[in-house]
């Protein structure tokens, strides 16, 4: 029942108690008043009455006086008492005049007949006394007649007394009982209030309001401190109280659910914060090891649950090859033919394994495992792929992040697309077309770089120069020619992958530097170039092009020179090659002094 309810029943109920038990002192004190009036007409009753017995045998004496002794004030008395006997008559018409019973009104009047006669008969006497019968007289007031009368009226009086007395009484008890009724009536209706109250006061203020208001205050206070942890009671009364402990319940999951919302956001922003921050490393990085790297050590600080591979698709684009990995996928493949990832073939996300009904890609088949493969795109190209699996079951993982994994797919590809179109720019640069080799600007620029860092430490350089490449040119065609420089450049590169790197130097002459390479060494080298060069027959469009021989010339520094003087000092050990008949090497430490500047010039 709601409080207000309650209080307004208690507030009715002691209203009316209240009335009650006025009404009851009400009652209490008009019985008293009853009792006061049955007092004062016992009284007045009883004074009347003696009245009546006083007047009576006083008027006798006076006359029997008289009647004795002849003396004049006892007459004059005996007259004077007229008077009394006026008083006598009041005072038994103010007793007649009272509410009393009929037996009291006849004895009353017998009262009044007794005096009367009483009077009559002294009277008589008295005038038998003056005129000088003093005997009759005498007989009349102590005669038997007399006696009667006075006697008659004495006992009339004791009877009015005694039933008056009996009467008043009993109104007198009457009236007090029914005043001491109404007076407990009026207490105990006190009493009830008193008690309604203190019950009131007990259940609704103590347990219904204060001690429920005292724990909500510490439930409230604690919640205004953001402090969630703590337990709303359930409280099912459906009073104000308990409307109260449901708003407070409410506010509790309202903050449990703003504190959720708080994490989540702050959670993610964290993991946007992540993005970015790897956002910006891909930008900078300036190699695709390095672009892994950035990738493998993000990854998994954005998605702990998520692990993860990242694959690069070969040139012709059919297949990948994994350049880093993160949380140790169990599917990682090193690598695997385009073919084999739906997400590839589709140009879109797949998703698939354990929690996704999709068919499995080739390389993940039969995994345990939810995956999502994540092609990497830049402008239309395919350029590799973000493969992800989810560790520990977590499948709903995959799906929540799902559009931040796109976002990091996006920018992952797009790193990728301008490291790649970096790379073409820079092959550009500083490599040759035809051959893919260094170009004479690159190997420039790293003479530049090694007289200038590390002159001292031993390079070994060799001028290679195709002999009598002009013929191929002139038997064969351009294209032929091309053919033969390509080939001779393939062996070059290939050879000088392992110990240095191999340049265009112009036309058809080659240039390789060996660092950390004698000269010997360097000879050694160049004669294993010659070998190979010579043991293929090359052919083109049907024609056999016959074989292929280089001249050689190898210089080496700091021994015999600077690097500043390396190319032309190789470049003389070449003519000096080519001066020997061609298809040989030549060492420049070989050629005497002169002989080098004669061959330079
Ligand atoms: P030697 O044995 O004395 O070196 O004689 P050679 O014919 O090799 O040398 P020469 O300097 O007389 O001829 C080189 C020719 O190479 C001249 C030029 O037309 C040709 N050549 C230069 N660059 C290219 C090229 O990129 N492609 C083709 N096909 N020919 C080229
Ligand atoms: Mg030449
Ligand atoms: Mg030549």
């Amino acid at each position: 029942m709601r409080i207000r309810t309650i209080t307004n029943w208690a507030y009715g109920i002691t209203m009316i108690l209240t009335a009650l038990s006025a009404g009851a002192f009400i009652m209490s004190s008009r019985s008293a008043e009853d009792e006061r009036r049955a007092v004062e007409e016992h009284l007045a009753l009883d004074t009347l009455t003696e009245q009546l017995e006083m007047g009576a045998e006083f008027s006798s004496d006076e006359a029997r006086f008289y009647v004795m002794r002849g003396e004049q004030r006892h007459l004059d008395a005996f007259k004077a008492d007229e008077e009394t006997e006026r008083r006598r008559e009041t005072a038994a018409e103010q007793i007649a005049a009272r509410d009393i019973s009929v037996v009291e009104r006849t004895i009353i009047e017998d009262i009044d007949k007794q005096a009367e006669a009483l009077d009559v008969l002294e009277a008589a006497a008295i005038d038998a006394f003056q005129k000088g019968d003093k005997q009759a007289a005498q007989q009349a007031l102590f005669g038997p007649e007399h006696e009667r009368l006075q006697t008659a009226l004495l006992e009339s009086a004791g009877h009015l007394r005694d039933i008056t007395a009996t009467r008043t009484g009993a109104a007198l008890d009457d009236a007090r009982r029914r005043s001491d009724q109404w007076s407990l009536v009026a207490k105990v209706m006190l009493a009830i209030t008193g008690l309604l109250f203190l019950a009131v006061l007990y259940f609704i203020l103590r347990r219904r309001v204060a001690m429920p208001l005292v724990r909500m205050t510490g439930i409230v206070n604690r919640l205004a401190k953001q402090d969630y942890a703590v337990e709303v009671p359930v409280d099912r009364r459906r009073d104000e109280i308990g409307e109260m402990n449901d708003a407070i319940q409410i506010f509790r999951e309202n903050g449990l659910e703003r504190e959720r919302l708080d994490a989540e956001r702050r959670a993610d922003q964290h993991t946007k914060d992540l993005i970015l921050q790897m956002m910006h490393r891909l930008q900078a990085c300036e190699n695709q090891h390095e672009l892994a790297d950035v990738v493998a050590r993000f990854a998994p600080q954005i998605f702990p649950g998520i692990a993860g591979s990242l694959y690069i698709l070969n040139e012709d684009k059919s297949a990948l090859a994994q350049a880093g990995a993160w949380l140790e996928p169990v599917n990682a493949q090193e690598a695997f033919p385009a073919n084999a990832c739906w997400g590839l073939r589709r140009g879109r996300p797949h998703m698939s394994g354990t929690g996704y009904g999709d068919v499995p890609c080739h390389h993940v088949e039969g995994s345990g495992v939810a995956t999502s493969c994540l092609p990497l795109t830049a402008q239309g190209d395919m350029i590799g792929l973000l493969y992800l699996e989810e560790r520990n079951g977590q499948v709903p993982v995959l799906e929540d992040a799902r559009l931040y994994l796109e976002l990091i797919a996006e920018n992952v590809g797009l790193a990728v697309a301008n490291l790649q179109l970096r790379e073409k720019l820079t092959d550009l640069a500083v490599r040759d077309p035809l051959t893919g080799l260094f170009n004479r600007r690159f190997l420039d620029d790293a003479l530049n770089r090694r007289g200038r860092d590390n002159a001292e430490e031993p390079l070994a350089c060799l001028m290679i120069d195709i002999d009598h490449f002009k013929r191929f040119n002139d038997q064969f065609g351009h294209d032929a020619g091309d053919l033969v420089m390509q080939y001779v450049g393939q062996i070059l590169r290939s050879a000088a992958a392992e110990y240095g790197n191999a340049f265009r130097f112009g036309g058809e002459e080659f240039t390789i530097l060996l660092p950390d390479h004698s000269e010997e060494d360097g000879f050694r080298f160049a004669e294993m170039l010659r070998a190979q060069i010579g043991a293929a027959a090359l052919s083109h469009s049907g024609h056999i092009l016959g074989a292929v021989s280089v001249s050689i010339g190898v210089a080496v520094s700091p021994g015999e020179g600077t690097v500043d003087t390396l190319v032309s000092r190789a470049d003389a050990a070449l003519l000096d090659a080519k001066a020997k008949g061609r298809n040989r090497t030549v060492l420049a430490s070989s050629l005497s002094r002169p002989a080098q500047e004669t061959l330079r010039a």
